[in-house]
């Protein structure tokens, strides 16, 4: 997409230092955005907003009781930030199912709550939230990050609903295997697990229901963002832009 202008906009990206965050933060920042780009490693976030013009925020977004306070004043915000940890359900840490709502769910509603008043203010926000292709369909052993996904989703749809009179647009995005940090630690875990060299785990497991062949690229999940902050994406809410391969076709 050519021509996108964000000049004017600041612009939240959680998650900014590493994989498809640093590709959102560049791209935001290409189109002349101030990006924010927030990570709990600051030395990344501080690369990062160095590459797009913008400033790092260094911050720990599983902290959610200091999160509760925060004052956020920015145009577009991107809830980007997640992990993931594989376990059988019996086997699943409380404590690390805990972690990741709080991250990936409870993080996102905190960063909503007190960036809308500022949008609806200015009559004017966009709010992308970097869900998954597991934000629509499960798979086994993945029960925090589905479950966080999943409740990403109805937030964002939530937010849509409330923010469309105030000319907020809320929308998820969807990918499917990316080459990011951590999916390549995905595939070392698995490599290991299996006994396979790291190819075969790529080709026969995680792109085995994928119609394209490949994992995607950071730069094509942070040009479907670009999009949606964009004015051709105006009346685009309350929905979800898949950029899985075709792995949800199946
Ligand atoms: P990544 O590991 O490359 O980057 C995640 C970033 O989040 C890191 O810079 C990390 O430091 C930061 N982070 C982690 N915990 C944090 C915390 N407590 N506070 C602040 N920052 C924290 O991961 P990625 O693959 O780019 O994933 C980004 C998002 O995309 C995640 O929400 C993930 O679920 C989603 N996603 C990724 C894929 C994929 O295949 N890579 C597919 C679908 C969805």
């Amino acid at each position: 997409m050519t021509g996108l202008d964000l000049s004017g906009r600041r612009a939240l990206v959680t998650g900014g230092g590493s994989g498809i965050g640093a590709a959102v933060a560049r791209r935001l920042g290409a189109a002349g955005a101030h990006v924010i780009v927030a990570d709990v490693d600051g030395e990344r976030a501080a690369s990062v907003a160095g590459d797009c013009g913008g400033e790092p925020w260094q911050v720990d977004l599983s902290d959610t009781a200091a999160l509760a306070s925060a004052e956020i004043d920015v145009d577009i915000l991107v809830n980007n930030a997640g992990i993931q940890h594989v376990a059988r359900l019996e086997e699943f840490p409380p404590d690390r199912f805990a972690f990741m709502l709080r991250l990936m769910l409870e993080a996102p509603f905190l960063l909503i709550r007190a960036a809308l008043p500022g949008m609806y203010a200015r009559s004017w926000g966009r709010i992308v939230n970097v869900s998954s292709a597991h934000g629509l369909r499960a798979s086994p052993f993945k029960s925090a990050y589905v479950a966080a996904k999943h409740g990403l989703e109805g937030l964002s749809k939530v937010t849509a609903l409330e923010g469309a009179p105030h000319g907020v647009t809320s929308n998820c995005v969807n990918p499917g295997y990316v080459r990011t940090p951590l999916v390549e630690a995905q595939i070392a875990d698995q490599a290991a697990v299996h006994g396979l060299p790291e190819e075969r785990v790529v080709s026969e497991i995680l792109l085995a229901n994928e119609a394209i062949k490949r994992l995607v690229e950071p730069d094509e999940v942070a040009e479907a963002v670009a999009y949606l902050t964009g004015p051709a994406a105006q009346s685009i809410t309350g929905t979800d832009l898949v950029i899985d391969g075709g792995w949800s076709a199946r």
